[in-house]
């Protein structure tokens, strides 16, 4: 039987990846892979994870199975954060499980929407590629809608539009903030509309928040997620911590269910876990430990926002200094000032991407996507000039 079975395309940004390592030259830039970079070309462990770490070794006496919700006090010490710590709603109209990071969690939220009847997932496009990847696996259909205007800034007429024609057996799914791979984020009066349109059509919202604190800051960030649930009687909100806390391979993250009231959580959780059971059994321990201890112990949670606002501080003065080149070549760079988090895209076309790679050593996705933390005040030149080039 296995036989039969059909070759697939290679992930192009893992191809990527190896092509930039095969890559003699000295200069080359890699734009390609989405890990925070620091202005030195690195992406180390967060000294507050490490710290927590440290404690982790000396002070965990057992490795035993958790079961599949995973480490509930690492659940409950995100929750502030995500939801706000004046929130009513906290361990009350909502409740969470830990997932192996935000992949994990979409695909227990999907997995839960479409057994509750869901049948169709809309999704703003671009998106990040697994979001469509799940929703074929588990046999959802895809709405798409156009998710940013040429000019750079959302396309609310398409999202309208995505949502007139929506009902009760279709969800949306949104990025919370730090979109992939536009960068292009929904303004507080946007997400305004947002939310009343989505209770309006009684469509189940899907926030997807795995960029928290690279934008514009840990509160500002959760804005949107926030302000849809309070307007809707249901939400799940998918959340990573493997890029604000840097542990990516640790595949930590956690799913959040919002039901009308407290009494349908039990019934509905009950679901997530046979799902989670059904799917990986139990959620890995080591990162959802390390943050949790980040987050239980004052000193090291100070070290970690400190360390993050060092990463969106670099980001930005990176994002400033694209703006500040303006229009070079055929590119108008000025929008990617405004735009959040690691990704933005620069208008080029395929081969233009190729000649970049092949001319000047910038590796880049084949949309034009690039991860703004790869540049450095050493490449960022290169990386303009490169662009002006092959514009030209
Ligand atoms: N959602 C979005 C929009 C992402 O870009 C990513 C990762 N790149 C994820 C979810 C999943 O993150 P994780 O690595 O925690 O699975």
């Amino acid at each position: 039987m296995l036989i039969n079975l059909q070759q697939q395309p290679a992930d192009a940004l893992l191809a990527l990846i190896k092509l930039h390592n095969a890559d003699p030259r000295a200069d080359k830039i890699d734009l390609g892979v989405g890990v925070y970079r620091t202005g030195e070309g690195e992406t180390p462990v967060f000294a507050a994870i490490k710290g927590a770490e440290k404690k982790l070794v000396e002070e965990q006496d057992s490795k035993a199975y958790l079961g599949p919700e995973g480490d509930m006090a690492f659940v409950a010490a995100l929750m502030p954060y995500v939801f706000g710590k004046d929130s009513p709603d906290m361990g009350k109209r909502i409740e969470g499980m830990q997932t192996p990071g935000g992949t994990g969690s979409l695909r227990l939220a999907l997995a839960l929407a479409k057994r509750s009847g869901i049948d169709r997932v809309i999704v703003g496009v671009p998106s990040w590629p697994n979001h469509a990847q799940i929703c074929a696996d588990l046999g959802l259909g895809v709405v798409e809608f156009n998710h940013a205007r040429a000019d750079g800034k959302t396309d609310m007429d398409a999202l309208r539009a995505a949502l007139a024609g929506a009902g009760e057996k279709d969800a949306v799914l949104l990025h919370g903030c730090c979109h992939n791979p536009t960068g292009i984020d929904y303004s507080h009066a946007e997400w305004d509309e947002i939310a009343g349109l989505i209770a309006e059509k009684k469509v189940l919202p899907i926030l997807d928040l795995a960029y928290q604190g690279l934008g514009n800051g840990m509160e500002e960030d959760a804005y949107g997620v926030r302000r849809v649930l309070v307007a809707v009687p249901e939400a799940l909100v998918c959340y990573s911590c493997d890029k604000n806390f840097g542990l990516y391979r640790d595949r930590v993250g956690a799913l959040y269910v919002m039901m009308p009231s407290e009494s349908d959580l039990p019934r509905v959780m009950s679901n997530a876990h046979a799902l989670a059971r059904a799917n990986w059994s139990q959620p890995p321990d080591h990162g959802g430990a390390a943050v949790r201890l980040v987050l239980e112990d004052p000193t090291l949670t100070a070290q970690w926002l400190a360390e993050l606002d060092q990463m969106r501080d670099r980001m930005r003065e990176v994002r400033a200094k694209l703006a500040a080149a303006g229009k070079v070549g055929a590119v108008d760079m000025t929008p990617f000032g405004g735009q959040n988090g690691l990704f933005s895209i620069v208008p080029l076309s395929k081969e233009q991407v190729l000649e970049m790679r092949e001319k000047h050593g910038i590796y880049m996705a084949g949309s034009g996507r690039i991860n703004v933390a790869g540049l450095t005040m050493g490449n960022i030149d290169n990386f303009i000039d490169a662009v002006a080039q092959v514009t030209a």
